[in-house]
């Protein structure tokens, strides 16, 4: 265990963690953040959360031609980075990000708990270092549950029209004027299937069941909507396309029947997951598993000291500059209170 007790500890390397970390690193706190392991090994944090799986990012402010996810975090990365901010990783050592052919290879940490019991709290690492901190800003995202596929994921991951968001994805051209399914039965899928009625020429509902989830207004709204069609009773088994989707394979699952559907793109809006159970139950949260705020125009949260920003606080907003703005608040919040506590 290091003595030395950090200022502020971030945990969550997406919109909302990197913004928390250029303003905490701009009020001279020198924030230290868990950035989290790639996708591919198991972890709290994908580095750069979910914009790190989007290709294009077309509704962030300031980006008239659009960026791509993982650019938008390479750059708040670099920004944190200029100010001041630290970052764990194998070998102690904050990357230059700025330069990634520097030759060295960056591993980023994972915290494995946290004892927030008493102050300063403590931060257990993935490699069972003890990390203190006078306060920590939780910052670790939702991940938007995926059906399982493997052509999902891969049509997923190279903008070949499969989608997590429709809100962040939908006004594409490639989606302009096609028919395209939404899998899910809840409010979600419901939103998300209307806001897709604005650029498509039909949006198929995929739920396996013959009702919705949804609540009741939602449903009749999808209802309503004459580019609605539903197909009842099927769930996806797989996707087709090489670099774009064409179809989605569907088998009923009443009857054990597939068919297969051609749409050119796939939103899928089955929930959302937030990562919140590394925290084993030391703050308090939903239902759902959100983190609750103890004031919902602040970032704090049922322990004194931790502060929440971004997904893994709102299971209604989930877009990237709302994170970031939570990420804001969460920093100056922690601010103020390490002021307020005698720590500057
Ligand atoms: P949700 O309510 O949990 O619905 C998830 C849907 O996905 C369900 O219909 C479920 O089917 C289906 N599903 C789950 N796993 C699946 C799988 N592996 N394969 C196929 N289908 C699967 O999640 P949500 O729609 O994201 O909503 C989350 C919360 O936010 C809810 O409380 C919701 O009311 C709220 N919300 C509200 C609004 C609004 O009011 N404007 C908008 C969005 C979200 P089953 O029905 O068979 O379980």
């Amino acid at each position: 265990m290091s003595d030395a007790v950090e200022k502020v500890i971030i945990i969550g390397s997406g919109p909302a963690g990197w913004t928390a970390a250029i303003y905490a690193a701009r009020a001279n706190l020198t924030p230290l953040v868990f950035a989290g392991r790639p996708k591919s090994q198991p972890s709290l944090v994908l580095p750069g959360g979910q914009l790190m799986l989007t290709t294009e990012v077309e509704n962030y402010p300031g980006f008239k031609h659009g960026i791509t996810g993982p650019k938008l975090m390479s750059e708040f990365e670099q920004q944190a980075v200029r100010f001041g901010t630290r970052i764990v990783t194998d070998d102690g050592m904050t990357p230059d990000v700025s330069n990634p052919d520097d030759g060295h290879s960056y591993k980023y940490h994972d915290v494995k708990s946290v004892d927030f019991s008493k102050r300063p709290f403590k931060i257990i690492g993935e490699d069972d270092k003890v990390y203190l901190a006078h306060s920590v800003i939780v910052a670790t995202g939702a991940t938007a549950n995926w059906i399982g596929l493997e052509n999902e994921m891969r049509l997923a991951r190279t903008g070949g029209g499969v989608s997590a968001c429709a809100v962040c994805d939908g006004a594409m051209p490639i989606f302009r004027n096609k028919e395209l399914a939404v899998v899910g039965g809840g409010d979600s899928a419901v939103e998300e299937a209307t806001y897709l009625t604005k650029f498509a020429s039909k949006v198929h509902m995929i739920h396996r069941r013959d009702q919705l989830r949804a609540s009741k207004i939602m449903a009749q709204r999808a209802h309503d909507n004459p580019k609605i069609n539903f197909q009842w009773n099927k769930t996806v088994v797989d996707v087709l396309g090489d670099q774009a989707i064409t179809a989605v394979r569907l088998k009923d699952t009443v009857t054990g029947a597939t068919s297969d559907l051609p749409v050119g793109g796939l939103f899928v809006a089955i929930g959302h997951t937030p990562a919140t159970k590394f925290l084993n139950g030391q703050l308090e949260l939903d239902a759902k598993g959100y983190i609750k705020l103890k004031d919902p125009y602040r970032s704090t949260t049922s322990v004194d000291g931790v502060f929440v920003a971004g997904d893994c606080a709102d299971s209604v907003y989930r877009q990237a500059i709302t994170a970031a703005g939570m990420g804001c608040k969460a920093a100056i919040d922690a601010e103020r209170w390490l002021a307020d506590h005698g720590v500057h």
